[in-house]
């Protein structure tokens, strides 16, 4: 089977199983877990914040990260399909009292005078009052698109006159930043805090960083432990997140051209499914709206052929490239992918 229903599926290689094996561990609680302290220190020193915190998963990293920026009955202004609201199970409200507003884009790409239209800081006694912004880069149900630079520089300029503060879900932004050559920094300084993924792309198997001010993580790390997530000998997991900064970075521009090929032999079939200039890093989103099939039967025709790929939607199937597959494996989907769709556009 080729499995492209998520980069999530990656498993860690023989190099970084020996990273995690030689990794100096202590007690993560009392601050004693080297690798842990120095993975944290890393990634804040590459996204440009002065603290990190080391989570078992991005939702998690989020939602730390959210807690720390509005208050219970404050509101956080998100996209319609973004991962915050989505796909993390109502945690906002949940666990932090927090209501969400959300506006609706294009692919899930940000203008950042969509968000400032809704925008509500300092609402009085009556109405929510606004007090955070967040955005996902790269955008994953909007189909791994990549958020405009100049959008989020605007849109941080007028929110923070307004007094409301700003998170990155940027589970992907190592793909955004390969792709475009912008620095994590430069992104990043936009934020008062960030979230980034060491088990997709980078092919860690558990963790997430979370970064901010020193104040602000150090007040995280508090609400991870309440949350069950104060963690002991994670060194081990440190060292695979290590690994990963070290070696998977750079190689994730593989994964979009791969995704380029899928996206192409998906367009030779029929141009409503996909626009390739469009797949802007590792995730191929098919419109499937053209034809009769539904995602889901797609999708098991595609098992029939060896691939597995995510139905997301009635019409919405994903498929996502990955440091697991080569261009062998590439080619059998692009094989595979035409044989399916072309069988679906004539019935
Ligand atoms: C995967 C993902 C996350 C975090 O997911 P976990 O499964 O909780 O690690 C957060 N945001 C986005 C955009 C994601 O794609």
């Amino acid at each position: 089977m080729i499995d492209l229903r998520s980069d999530t599926v990656t498993k860690p290689s023989q190099a970084m199983r020996e990273a995690m094996f030689a990794a100096p561990v202590g007690d993560d609680v009392y601050g004693d877990d080297a690798t842990a302290n120095s993975l944290e220190e890393s990634v804040a020193h590459l996204l440009g914040k002065e603290a990190g915190l080391f989570t078992p998963s991005g939702s998690l990293a989020n939602q730390l990260a959210i807690r720390m920026l509005v208050k219970p009955g404050e509101e956080l202004l998100s996209e319609t399909h973004s991962h915050i609201v989505r796909a993390e199970l109502g945690a906002a409200a949940v666990f932090s009292g927090i209501t969400t507003r959300t506006w609706l884009a294009d692919r899930g790409i940000l203008k950042a005078s969509d968000v400032l239209e809704i925008a509500r800081p300092d609402s009085g006694p009556y109405l929510v009052s606004t007090t955070a912004i967040a955005v996902e880069n790269t955008h994953n149900f909007g189909g791994g698109s990549i958020q405009p630079l100049n959008e989020i520089a605007e849109l941080r300029r007028e929110s923070q006159a307004l007094g409301i503060a700003m998170h990155l879900d940027g589970a992907r932004l190592w793909n955004a930043h390969v792709a475009t050559g912008i620095a994590l920094k430069d992104y990043a300084q936009h934020f008062d805090t960030v979230s980034v993924c060491l088990s997709k792309g980078l092919g860690a198997p558990v963790g997430s960083v979370m970064v901010g001010s020193k104040e602000l993580v150090a007040t995280a790390r508090q609400w991870r432990k309440r949350y069950g997530a104060g963690m002991r000998q994670i060194g081990m997991l440190a060292a695979a997140g290590h690994f990963a900064l070290d070696n998977n970075i750079a190689r994730l521009s593989e994964d979009h051209r791969r995704a380029q090929l899928i996206a192409t032999a998906a367009h030779s079939i029929s141009p409503t499914f996909v626009d390739p200039t469009t797949v802007d890093t590792n995730i191929v989103a098919l419109d499937l709206r053209a034809i009769k099939a539904t995602a889901s039967e797609v999708n098991a025709s595609l098992k029939a052929e060896g691939i597995l790929a995510s139905a997301l939607g009635p019409k919405f199937l994903r498929l996502v490239t990955h440091l697991d597959v080569n261009d062998g494996d590439i080619e059998a989907t692009c094989v595979a992918l035409k044989k399916v769709l072309s069988n679906a556009l004539v019935a």
